[in-house]
């Protein structure tokens, strides 16, 4: 399957009255309004966006551009999400609009680069209500995955909670660079998350795609204590992780950390599935392995 449901990337914003009051938002002496949903800590004067493009201040109030506001919505297998040891051969509403707060590195998917202006308004009662409707072709569900789903916080937590009324369930995709608290305010609505971890360089999450590896590790701790079901995924990107020695460090610590059954994926990038080194990625897989028992090329 991966049936398109509908296509949404056409369209304008029709309405600001549509658009919501973030959460998080912090009133300073200086006259700024601060954003305290990730490590960024963004201060905005009237007029102001936030450095994920998605959240910004108009008078006195913060506020979300993308809240109610879909860019894609597509009914695909739970393993397209990907993930390989939950729910199998079910079908989730894979969902995402614009914002991101870190800088995605080529890695070929769909789910990057969404942009704003592009989609159409959506409300999380009409999301859950379209999860409900597809329950006869085997949906289960939303999957926050395009984009970076946390910078899309408010209408995240809106849907899940409603959709958990339903007796659906969440599924979030997430390179994990948050706040503590907003993620532990959203993990009792969550049941299975993909976790991006991209590196284990903390140099290369700062330089390149400008996070705080250390907060993403936290991240990634306070899922894995949650409850939630967790598999943590790599896109497999030339340069940058394409050595056997580099996904070990990642499958050593993911290991040591959170035992050898944790799922890992390694994500070939689409554009590359044609000219890949097979026998180098291969010496990943089998380097990988060395730490973790369930590892998916996918
Ligand atoms: S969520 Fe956006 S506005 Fe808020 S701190 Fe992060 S980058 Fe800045």
């Amino acid at each position: 399957m991966d049936d398109e449901v509908m296509d949404m990337q056409q369209g304008n914003v029709k309405s600001l009255a549509l658009q919501g009051e973030v959460a998080f938002a912090q009133a300073f002496p200086d006259g700024t309004l601060g954003c305290e949903l990730c490590p960024r800590f963004c201060r905005m004067q009237n007029g102001d966006r936030g450095w994920c493009g998605s959240r910004f201040r108009k008078r006195d109030r913060m506020w979300a551009g993308n809240h109610n506001w879909l860019s894609v919505l597509k009914l695909a297998r739970i393993e397209a999400v990907p993930l390989a040891e939950y729910a199998g051969g079910a079908a989730v509403l894979k969902v995402g609009s614009f914002g991101s707060n870190f800088v995605p590195p080529r890695d070929g998917r769909s789910d990057q680069g969404l942009e704003a202006g592009m989609g159409r308004v959506l409300v999380p009662g009409d999301l859950a209500g379209i999860c409900r409707m597809m329950v006869k072709q085997g949906c289960i569900g939303a999957a926050f995955v395009y984009g970076e789903p946390l910078m899309w916080y408010e209408f995240v937590m809106e849907s899940a909670m409603l959709l958990k009324q339903c007796d659906m369930q969440n599924i979030l995709a997430t390179a994990g660079f948050v706040n503590k608290r907003p993620l532990q305010e959203l993990v009792p609505y969550l049941d299975a998350v993909r976790f991006d971890l991209y590196s284990f360089d903390p140099a290369y999450y700062r330089d390149v795609l400008r996070m705080d590896m250390s907060v993403v590790l936290r991240s990634l701790w306070v899922l894995a204590g949650s409850g939630v079901h967790l598999e943590v995924a790599t896109p497999y990107l030339a340069g940058v992780n394409d050595s056997p020695e580099q996904i070990e460090s990642i499958a050593r610590f993911l290991g040591s950390s959170f035992g050898r059954g944790l799922p890992y994926h390694v994500i070939v990038p689409d554009g590359d599935r044609e000219t890949v080194d097979r026998e180098k990625l291969l010496e990943c897989l089998k380097a990988a392995n060395q730490h973790l028992d369930s590892i998916y090329l996918s």
